[in-house]
């Protein structure tokens, strides 16, 4: 096991994001009643659902929905499988969502959910009982105008299918055909858009460009180590090394390696497609994880989980840049020791956000019923992210602070201008 497990991991990740909101409210002076409703998820939904198993024997699950906000537009967010699943994790990452659409001014709030189990132990058969039955219990706590799943760590495409498909089923015959909305994500065939399954990893290279651009480094030439070899870490490393960075050591689940000459992204997605990880890739040698953390490196992009860069292993990092391609990977106190080092942070509620806003394309397309070229997904993916950068960067330079304070910044003043005009009701 790589990733890093360290004393700080048993904070809340939910008061860690809390946290960062209230700082950011502070340096902009956000309204006090808006910030006590954003504090908090409107809704917490947990079901313990009964599943077969392939024995014959039923298991009981926990599933989680959680809808922070949906000022903006319908709850909008993944749904996570892993073992590490829990209330608290759930809340965070919903409460992230609402940052994110706000951030990019998409017209959607934030929600997250999760099932606490292991995929990998389950047959596919079992696989997809688990999530119709979990979609089941959702009920009507999902909708294509209400709240949008999609998928997450450990979920993908065919999950989409199967909470559509058990959703479809449980509407009315006559209106079957218009709620394909009511997941994204989905594989092209059964409504998805060209360009969604690299969104994210399309978003972290957009985000990097930017911030070249902007402090004038050449993309051409760094040095990279990635954290999480799934579809964001594979897809990322794939994309950066058309624009001529360098793999140089990658971690995952399984081990991690290096290779100071640079490692082949494309032969290492390949290897990961065959054995599920990237521990056993001949072209690199094994490391362990804090030479891992230590790599000689200029950019370090954690791509896994949350609370991966904490006060254990920061001091060891040799890259000045780190890239949130996660949610939540760098600990409040990590950051800050990591800035006070002169390194720079770009923040996951930015970099990441390319997954919902392809996200927000496949919605509309389902609701138009019109297919989008790649050519119009990427461009138009690249325009909002590169304005949501934008809008960024002016608003450190207006209040002299970090980025990631920055980017919630201008996400809380787009909400505190809509409750402006809407007030709280009643
Ligand atoms: N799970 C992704 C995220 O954390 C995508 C969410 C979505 O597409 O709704 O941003």
């Amino acid at each position: 096991m790589t990733l890093v497990d360290s004393p700080e991991k048993r904070q809340s990740l939910h008061e860690q994001a809390v946290r960062q909101f209230h700082e950011a409210a502070e340096i902009m002076d956000l309204n006090p009643d808006y910030r006590a409703i954003l504090a908090h998820p409107k809704n917490e939904v947990i079901v313990n659902f009964p599943v077969r198993m392939d024995s014959g024997e039923y298991r009981s699950f926990r599933g989680y929905r959680i809808q922070h906000n949906n000022l903006l537009g319908p709850y909008k967010g993944g749904i996570r499988f892993s073992p590490h699943v829990d209330l608290d994790e759930v809340k965070a990452l919903a409460t992230w969502m609402t940052w994110k659409s706000a951030l990019c001014d998409i017209p959607f709030g934030g929600g997250k959910g999760g099932i606490a189990f292991n995929p990998r132990e389950h047959s596919r058969e079992e696989l997809e009982r688990i999530v119709r039955r979990f979609t089941h219990a959702l009920g009507s706590n999902i909708g294509p105008d209400h709240d949008i799943p999609a998928p997450d760590l450990g979920s993908n495409g065919q999950t989409m299918v199967w909470m559509m498909d058990t959703y479809a089923n449980s509407t009315a015959a006559a209106n079957r055909q218009s709620v394909k909305g009511v997941v994204t994500g989905k594989p092209i065939e059964s409504g998805g858009s060209l360009g969604r399954e690299k969104a994210t990893g399309q978003g972290v290279l957009f985000s990097l460009q930017h911030w070249c651009d902007e402090t004038g480094t050449d993309l051409a030439g760094l040095r990279v180590a990635i954290q999480g070899y799934g579809n964001v870490g594979s897809n990322v490393g794939r994309l950066f090394e058309v624009y001529g960075a360098q793999v140089i050591a990658v971690a995952d689940h399984t081990g991690a390696i290096i290779n100071n000459d640079g490692i082949s992204a494309f032969e290492l997605a390949e290897h990961v497609e065959k054995v599920g990880g990237v521990a056993g890739y001949s072209a690199a040698g094994e490391c362990s994880v804090e030479d891992f953390w230590a790599a000689d490196v200029d950019v370090l992009v954690p791509a896994a989980l949350e609370n991966q860069i904490t006060m254990a292993n920061v001091d060891s990092i040799q890259a000045r840049l780190i890239i949130e391609a996660a949610n939540g990977p760098t600990t409040p106190n990590a950051e800050l020791a990591f800035l006070a080092g002169g390194g720079e942070v770009l923040p996951d509620i930015l970099v990441n956000a390319g997954g919902v806003v392809v996200s927000y394309f496949e919605w509309l397309q389902n609701k138009s019923a019109q297919p989008w070229t790649l050519d119009v997904v990427d461009h138009k993916l690249r325009d909002t992210l590169m304005a949501a950068a934008d809008r960024t960067v002016v608003a450190k330079g207006n209040f002299g602070c970090t980025r990631r304070h920055a980017a919630y910044i201008v996400a809380l003043d787009k909400l505190q201008r809509v409750y402006n005009q809407r007030g709280i009701f009643p």
